[in-house]
């Protein structure tokens, strides 16, 4: 089996096989790996910002957690929990919410706020669909998020995987209420076709922040492309989700300004959290916005007319997601009625 080893810009290495990620190591290991003459870690620069008291994260432990983990590597899939480093896996995971990351471990773009490790991808696991429904029918969990790296090395964009692995879930847990938080495609409205096809219960795609800073921020992705998307999306009627960081050197009026342009377009559900940089190697953390923002951008986004609005400094667009289940089929039964 081969075996290749590629590191995230927060120095921690994965070692990928040929469809699994096997485990991640940290710094310590990074050292080790530069000793056998592997890549080397980033050079730091910058200072990291001082959190506020606000910002906390559950260290991960417990049996639930460790447990899910070796089901996570047993099977060969990814997460965008442990791939992303995101701060909230102690807490997720011990509820059994996670969020499987699809079409391998490696992103062909370099979204500079993410640590999901960049570089060339292997081709689409053919098999990788029946083991994400054999997990999800497993947890036996009432909503789920899958997300998927990039893949602009492909055609479709990876339309096709989608629409397999939405199927495969969907024929294995009947009852799971499904969100599928998609990339671009490349603006290819076609690929976004191919994947509300397969079913899905909510289409997500994160616009990640204001258009200013949006080439910045994602530099192989655009504002205007991500609208347009959404926009799409919502045109072929499905419950449309998307979702802003804050911290990366937006004005509030420019989130204001996004807000109402998405609300324009009919999107439904809305997630506000705080960018936290994964490493040093990140863009920095241009300011901390108090709970007390968050809180008031919740209640400007309810009164423009969004059904749901999470809105927190530690919120990301798959946090509490299965909170959202309710909506989502309210959602699904006023279209119902509408049609
Ligand atoms: S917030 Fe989302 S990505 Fe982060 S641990 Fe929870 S489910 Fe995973």
């Amino acid at each position: 089996m081969s075996e290749r080893i590629v590191e995230t810009r927060s120095g921690k290495l994965r070692v990928l096989q040929d469809r699994q990620t096997v485990s991640t190591f940290g710094r310590d290991r990074v050292a080790e790996a530069i000793a056998a003459g592997r890549d080397s870690p980033p050079k730091a620069s910058g200072r990291p910002s001082p959190k506020p008291d606000w910002i906390r994260a559950k260290m991960p432990a417990g049996e639930v957690f460790f447990d899910l983990r070796k089901r996570v590597a047993e099977l060969g899939l990814h997460t965008v929990c442990e791939s992303a480093s995101c701060p909230n896996i102690g807490e997720c995971w011990n509820r059994r919410s996670l969020t499987i990351m699809i079409l391998g471990g490696t992103c062909t773009r370099s979204c500079q706020f993410c640590d999901v490790p960049t570089g060339r991808p292997l081709p689409p696991d053919d098999d990788e669909p029946r083991r994400v429904a054999q997990i999800l029918a497993e947890l036996n969990l009432r909503h789920t998020v899958i997300t998927c790296v990039d893949r602009d090395d492909l055609g479709d964009g990876g339309a096709a995987h989608w629409a397999a692995t939405i199927r495969a879930v969907k024929a294995a847990a009947p009852d799971l209420v499904l969100e599928v938080l998609t990339g671009d495609f490349k603006g290819d409205t076609g690929a976004v076709d191919v994947v509300l096809a397969a079913g899905p219960d909510v289409f997500a795609h994160n616009l990640e922040t204001v258009p200013r800073l949006s080439r910045q921020v994602r530099v192989q992705a655009s504002y205007a492309r991500s609208y347009a998307i959404l926009r799409h999306a919502k045109s072929r009627g499905a419950i449309v989700k998307t979702g802003l960081m804050l911290g990366l050197g937006e004005e509030i009026d420019e989130i204001r300004q996004v807000m109402r342009e998405t609300r324009e377009i009919g999107v439904d559900i809305l997630t506000l959290g705080q960018y936290l940089r994964p490493s040093l190697g990140h863009l920095e953390v241009a300011r901390f916005a108090t709970p007390e923002e968050f809180a008031t951008l919740r209640i400007e986004a309810l009164a423009m007319g969004f059904p749901h609005v999470e809105s927190g400094p530690m919120v990301r667009s798959s946090y509490h997601a299965d909170g959202q289940r309710d909506i989502v089929r309210e959602l699904a039964k006023r279209r119902a009625a509408a049609d």
